[in-house]
This record gives structure tokens, C-alpha cells and sequence, in this order.
């Protein structure tokens, strides 16, 4: 009988040395900290107390994952380079809508939203782009991006699922009302119905509340746009967003095809 346990181990390493694992000397060394402020930890000490705050190499890192998600939603925009700098507004309405974007970066959270509305060509999913892009330097922590369209066939979608564990239209609801910045595009492109237009209420309501603020877009002004958001929507869009009609000529379009008289 083995009486004590350093006497058990002896027994052990004498009868199936591979048992125990290499000496630690073996062991290759850890790689030197990337970060050598927090040494990996994401954390520095804030004060003398010993309270910490969080590196600026955590932060660093945060930024190339939102930046990451960022290119994966507007696919197009992330490799342009494009900044407010590099946006040339050509009409008074185009410079409202360049200011409030750039506002919304400098005074993040904000109030409310922006709604840009206007003509195809004018910049505006440009200017939603960098306002959010802007914003991830703050605390945005998540972001989604929708076509209109697409948030109603997908909220439909959930309606002919019985699997366990599908998603529900009032989770696509809840998860629209709590991400930190949601982008809302082509708003009002389809007369939706009484349904669409609450469950879109229901949505931007909530997030004002909160004060999660929504970027939208749409190609309607006026009272198109009005009719085409539905009463409830279009009495309290100035609550829910800051509105810019954007007037202008398509961007996109060389200024020659517009005006063929000029010089
Ligand atoms: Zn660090």
C-alpha cells in the first residue's frame, strides 16, 4: 500500500514516465505582448486606486472589427475612400445634408436621426455612409443596415416558420430597436400597408426613445413622400429624423449630358 502521496507519484513516474507532462523548461516562451502598455490585457491602470480604463489598443482593435462590418454593408463605399472632405456639395440643400451628417459624428448620441431625401445620384447613401462610419469612434457598438423592402419580406419570412427557436417578427423588432445605429434605406419606397407602416413605427418610435438614432434615405419628397410613409409615420418624421430634401443634378452623371449648352 502506498502511505503517502509523494511516494504515489514516485511510483507513477517510475511506471509510465510519459504520464507527466515535459518539464516547463521545455516549453516554448509565450510571444512577446503585441500591445506594450496593457501587455494584452485591453486594460490600463486609470489612477492610483487601481480602478482601469480600457487601452488604447482595445479601442484600435474595436475599430477594425466595426470597420470589418462596416465594408461588409456598404460593400461599395469602403474601398473609394471617400470622407466628408471628399464630398462636393452643389447646392445650398446638399450642404444642409453635409453639415447635419458631419453634426452627427461631432455631437454622437444625437437627438434624432437624419432622413436625406432626394433624387437618385445626389450622394445621399455617400453622406449616411460616413456619418456612420464617423460615429464608430464614439460608443457605437453595432450597427444593421436594411433596404425597406428587404425588412418587410424578412419580418414576413419569420410568419411561415414553425421550426423551434425561429426567429419572430418581434425579434427582428426588439434586435432593430436596440442596435446602437440602424440605416434605413429607399424608406417609403412601397405603399406598405397599415401593417408595414406600424411595425416601421414601431421600430423608429422605439429607437427615438432610446435615443438610437436611424439614418434613412429615400428617392420621395414632398408629399409623395408623406402618403407613401403613412399618416402616423409622416406626422412625426421631424420628431424621428432631422430632413433634408436634397435638390441638385444626378452626381453620378457627367455635368455635360445636364447641360450640353455649356462650355
Ligand atoms: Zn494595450
Amino acid at each position: 500500500m502506498v502511505e503517502k502521496f509523494s511516494d504515489a507519484l514516485a511510483e507513477v513516474r517510475r511506471t509510465n514516465p510519459k504520464f507527466f507532462l515535459a518539464d516547463a523548461s521545455e516549453f516554448p516562451e509565450a510571444p512577446p505582448p503585441v500591445c506594450a502598455d496593457c501587455r494584452d490585457l485591453g486594460f490600463v491602470p486609470a489612477d492610483a486606486e487601481g480602478r482601469m480604463k480600457p487601452c488604447v489598443c482595445a479601442d484600435r482593435k474595436r475599430q477594425q472589427v466595426f470597420q470589418a462590418a462596416l465594408d461588409e454593408i456598404f460593400p461599395i463605399y469602403s474601398t473609394r475612400g471617400f470622407s466628408f472632405e471628399t464630398y462636393r456639395p452643389e447646392t445650398d440643400s446638399q450642404r444642409a445634408a453635409l453639415r447635419l451628417c458631419q453634426d452627427f459624428v461631432e455631437d454622437y448620441p444625437p437627438e434624432k436621426g437624419i432622413l436625406l431625401a432626394g433624387g437618385t445620384g445626389l450622394g445621399k447613401t455617400c453622406l449616411l455612409y460616413l456619418a456612420l462610419r464617423g460615429a464608430l469612434v464614439h460608443t457605437v457598438f453595432n450597427f444593421e443596415r436594411f433596404k425597406t423592402t428587404m425588412l418587410f419580406s424578412r419580418i414576413r419570412s419569420t410568419f411561415n416558420s414553425d421550426k423551434p427557436g425561429r426567429e419572430t417578427e418581434y425579434d427582428i423588432i426588439r434586435r432593430l430597436v436596440a442596435v446602437d445605429v440602424l440605416v434605413l434605406d429607399d424608406l417609403g419606397v412601397e405603399k406598405a400597408g397599415e401593417w408595414a407602416d406600424g411595425i416601421l413605427y414601431t421600430i423608429l418610435d422605439g429607437r427615438l426613445e432610446k435615443r438610437r438614432p436611424t439614418l434613412a434615405s429615400t428617392n420621395l419628397t414632398g408629399e409623395t413622400l408623406d402618403q407613401k410613409l403613412g399618416h402616423r409615420l409622416a406626422s412625426r418624421k421631424h420628431d424621428l429624423f432631422n430632413v433634408v430634401e436634397m435638390a441638385g443634378a444626378d452626381r453620378r452623371v457627367p455635368k455635360s449630358v445636364h447641360n450640353p449648352a455649356s462650355p
